[in-house]
């Protein structure tokens, strides 16, 4: 490719709006565009990048055996009724109608497309394990789209899904996931961590999430030196099993992603944090907020009531909430009230009616709930938080902490779909079995961010080799020299015969711009021809070393290693 012909616009300045060194950059060198809040367009630079980390992921998932689909983004309402997700995903889901006024939603994940394609063809346990991917779009209403590529609406995921006629057969392939996501990390050549993970609203049993390390990663992982690695939504997540065992089906939930940790969370509302892990954040969609802290121990009451009385609390609108707390609560408000202003508490909690009474505004209504008969409690109160600092739990030494990407995330979904879609096999006996599955998904444009998130500096991107868009940049640092020009284009198209992607900077600018157009847009190898052509001298220069290596190319051209 040359760059006089490359549709690569760069720019000196990022859009204020552009939240992240990565996003910055990738606008800045012209590899993307946003449309709408977390929505963009890939450019010929971002989306050669794209393309090569699909590939990597293609690669991974065909050697462990995987085959490659395509399912639609469409996908009707009646498939996500069945497992009772059309109700239960949360404003995240993006829905709309056809001319039919027949209910669709642009898909935020595929379970039940796929589980509903095999039902009807799988009838015997002796087709299974079967591993099935797709490279698709994903849509997903975020409620803070943000981070350029990282958290947006419209991504490309590479998702996969397995099915078995046993527990032990769906850990072998677990197991191939595991490594083949390692893999694909190593390749790029990415520092990253993989942590024991909650399994979320997706459900299942084992999980694990794959991180690339990088200072402003949205997740929060806590490790040891034993090995030991967990991501703090295991602790974090404690308020999920309460919302997602919800009874009444009036009530919407929206999850929200995390940020802050407990510990700023405790200091912020002023109570302990053992309350704050018996606490539930509820809200109308566009109305009031409320905590609800619950518990078989007396409540200090003063303290709750400070804080439900601190207007940036009680007067806040979900969003602000989420700003202010940022924690992973399900936000849950009752859904039909013109406003959404309907307050709901537990009126079992001792205390809570006066304290609650005082934030309350005359006008609103103010409906009780009752654990147990609206929602269970089960499990939820004997989970572990665990934090920084705590006795790790394999070895007891006490726990770091890092930031993280998930780039990755694995599950052992069981037969949690299988048994809701009723899809199943004929044992050896000729049982009907319901199959048991996992699912594997990869975020292939989040890795785009969480890429130069780790690798950059002052000058731009710098890409691994496997991701970068061009391997190498032949500069040709005076376009008017005829010399230049003639051996510039003679070793670009030796390069391509070799085998590489090459840019040949052939524009009309000066040296100066061409040297820092190739550093920002991070291509691994520049080999530049300039005045040392003379002498027959080229210089080479690795996108990471200060100094370049001179090359005679007198004698020709030998092949690069
Ligand atoms: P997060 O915790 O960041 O919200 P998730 O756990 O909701 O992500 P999964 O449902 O596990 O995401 O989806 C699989 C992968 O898809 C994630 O590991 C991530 O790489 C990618 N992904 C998820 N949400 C987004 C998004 N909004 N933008 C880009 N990639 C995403
Ligand atoms: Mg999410
Ligand atoms: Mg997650
Ligand atoms: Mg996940």
């Amino acid at each position: 490719m040359r760059f006089s012909q490359l549709y690569a616009p760069t720019l000196k300045e990022a859009p204020s709006d552009a939240d992240l060194v990565s996003i910055k950059l990738l606008i800045r060198g012209g590899f993307v565009r946003k449309v709408a809040a977390g929505v963009y367009t890939y450019l010929p630079l971002g989306f050669r990048v794209l393309k090569k980390i699909e590939e990597i992921v293609r690669q991974e998932m065909n050697a462990i055996g995987s085959q490659e689909i395509l399912m639609p983004i469409i996908q009707p309402a009646e498939l996500w009724h069945e497992t009772g997700r059309w109700d239960d995903y949360g404003p995240e889901m993006m829905k709309l109608q056809d001319r039919h006024e027949r209910f669709f939603t642009l898909g935020p994940t595929h379970e039940e497309i796929i589980t509903h394609i095999l039902r009807n063809e799988l009838k015997s346990y002796k087709q299974l394990p079967v591993s099935l991917y797709q490279i698709a779009m994903k849509y997903r209403d975020e409620i803070r789209p943000r981070f350029g590529l990282m958290r947006s609406r419209e991504f490309l995921m590479k998702d996969a899904y397995s099915f078995h006629d046993s527990w032990e057969s769906l850990d072998e392939a677990y197991k191939k996931f595991y490594s083949a996501y390692s893999k694909i990390l190593e390749r790029l050549g990415l520092d990253y961590l993989v942590v024991e993970a909650d399994s979320g609203a997706i459900g299942g049993n084992e999980s694990h999430e794959f991180n690339v390390l990088a200072k402003y990663g949205e997740s929060t992982l806590l490790y040891c030196d034993c090995g030991y690695a967990a991501s703090d939504e295991k602790a974090e997540y404690l308020f999920k099993p309460i919302v997602q065992n919800r009874l009444p089906a009036e009530l919407e939930l929206v999850s929200t992603p995390q940020s802050r940790t407990v510990e700023e969370v405790t200091a912020f509302l002023g109570v302990s944090s053992r309350e704050i892990i018996k606490s539930l954040i509820y809200s109308g969609r566009n109305g009031y907020v409320m905590v609800l802290i619950r518990g078989d121990e007396e409540l200090n009451e003063s303290k709750l009531k400070a804080s439900m009385n601190d207007q940036t609390l009680t007067m806040a609108t979900p969003q602000q909430v989420f700003e202010l707390l940022k924690v992973p609560v399900g936000f849950v408000g009752p859904v039909g009230l013109p406003n959404g202003i309907e307050i709901v508490a537990d009126l079992s909690i001792k205390g809570l009616k006066n304290a609650v009474g005082g934030a309350l505004k005359e006008g609103f209504h103010y409906r009780g709930i009752l654990p147990e008969r609206d929602f269970k409690i089960g499990k939820w109160l004997d989970l572990k938080m665990v934090k920084t600092g705590d006795a790790c739990p394999k070895c007891g030494k006490s726990l770091k902490s890092a930031k993280g990407i998930e780039v990755g995330h694995i599950f052992k979904l069981g037969t949690k779909y299988s048994d809701k879609m009723e899809g199943s096999v004929t044992d050896a006996q000729g049982n009907a079995i319901s199959y048991v599955m996992g699912c594997y998904g990869w975020g292939v444009s989040r890795t785009i961010g969480a890429i130069v998130e780790q690798l950059h500096d002052k000058d731009g991107m710098i890409w691994p080799l496997e991701a970068a868009p061009f391997d190498i940049i032949v500069t040709a640092v005076n376009t008017k020299d005829e010399e230049i020009m003639k051996r510039s284009v003679e070793i670009y198209e030796l390069l391509k015969k070799w085998g590489y992607d090459v840019l040949l900077d052939d524009r009309e600018t000066s040296p100066g711009m061409k040297f820092k157009d190739a550093d920002l847009i991070g291509i691994p190898v520049r080999v530049t021809l300039g005045k040392k052509l003379a002498e027959g001298i080229v210089e080479i220069k690795s996108r990471t070393e200060e100094k370049p290596v001179m090359v005679s190319v007198n004698d020709g051209y030998g092949p690069i290693v």
